[in-house]
């Protein structure tokens, strides 16, 4: 099959290559992208697919056009549909064109790969293409290897773009950015009056939510919980029945517990729920020996009963 796939930028193309590789079709790359702003992210993208195509030896066609005016004309009246209405056809358009005339007998696009496009349109609309020009559109999910395909061009070094390509979207992604930086800086502002206040009532007391993945966190937790039981059953509990249940612990409860951090080490843990009003309930404290009396637990109790004085006022 003589394939003519069209490539939005090297990051998309990459996992698409490969697999299409291992299926044993040899693509040839067709570069057409007006639609992709301002010029000079235009030019980087078109550089690092020419510089990748180069590398892995594969054939490429780059047809040139910026068009940022064109594209603004053709898509100002209706924002919202733009990418369906005239971003994918325009492309995948020309690239059925250039197959038709130059004896291709299908046509792809790595469009397919992101998770971020409106992808059954953008498939129904390269059939129709296809179609139009009586070739054959190639579809292949490629989004199960979205994020494999990120990865290694990350580690190929490629320059990855923050946004899809218009400035409509530059705008759009600046916008979930900055969002991302307020919820931030609100939190870190939030931890801060939470460390000031729990530090009045006990000097370099702070908590922490759990970290899951990290192990030496999660065996310090099992032996509190070990202690415990011990002390109050007055006996070990079968080793088998007591990882059991502690797996079972950690996986219903992982999400609501808090690590107790005294000047940066770990000295006990606390668990409880989020209720329906968001509001949190301390079910258990657990702090270690050399630090029980000290104030510790009522230090916590207070702090999660301001936080939840201050929900109940949103
Ligand atoms: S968001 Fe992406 S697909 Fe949609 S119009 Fe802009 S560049 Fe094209």
């Amino acid at each position: 099959m003589r394939l003519l796939l069209h490539a939005c930028c090297a990051p998309c193309s990459v996992y698409c290559i490969e697999s299409l590789r291992q299926e044993g079709i040899e693509p040839t790359i067709y570069w057409y992208n007006p639609n992709i702003h301002p010029y000079m992210e235009y030019k980087q993208r078109r550089d690092t697919l020419k510089e990748y195509t180069k590398s892995i030896n594969m054939n490429a066609i780059f047809k040139e056009e910026y068009g940022l005016d064109e594209f603004c004309k053709n898509v100002i009246n209706n924002l919202q549909t733009r990418c369906q209405d005239y971003c994918y056809k325009i492309r995948l358009e020309q690239t059925a064109k250039y197959a038709k005339e130059n004896g291709y007998d299908a046509i792809s696009t790595t469009l397919l790969i992101s998770p971020y496009q409106k992808h059954e349109q953008l498939k129904e609309i390269g059939q129709q293409i296809a179609k139009k020009y009586r070739i054959q559109f190639l579809y292949r999910d490629f989004r199960i290897g979205f994020r494999e395909g990120q990865a290694k061009a990350r580690e190929l070094g490629m320059y990855m773009q923050k946004y899809c390509g218009c400035i409509f979207s530059e705008e759009m992604s600046k916008s979930a950015h900055q969002k991302k930086d307020e919820e931030e800086s609100a939190r870190a502002n939030r931890d801060t009056e939470r460390r000031i206040r729990l530090s009045d009532c006990v000097p370099n007391l702070d908590f922490r939510p759990l970290k899951r993945e990290n192990k030496e966190e999660i065996d310090f937790i099992y032996n509190i919980k070990k202690e415990k039981y011990k002390e109050e059953n007055k006996k070990e509990l079968d080793k088998e029945i007591q990882n059991k249940l502690f797996e079972r612990y950690i996986k219903e409860n992982a999400k609501n517990i808090k690590v107790i951090m005294f000047k940066e080490e770990k000295i006990g843990f606390f668990d409880g729920k989020i209720l329906e009003n968001n509001t949190f309930r301390i079910d258990n404290i657990f702090i270690l020996k050399e630090y029980q009396n000290k104030g510790i637990e009522t230090a916590i109790s207070n702090e999660i009963l301001f936080e939840n004085e201050k929900v109940n006022k949103l």
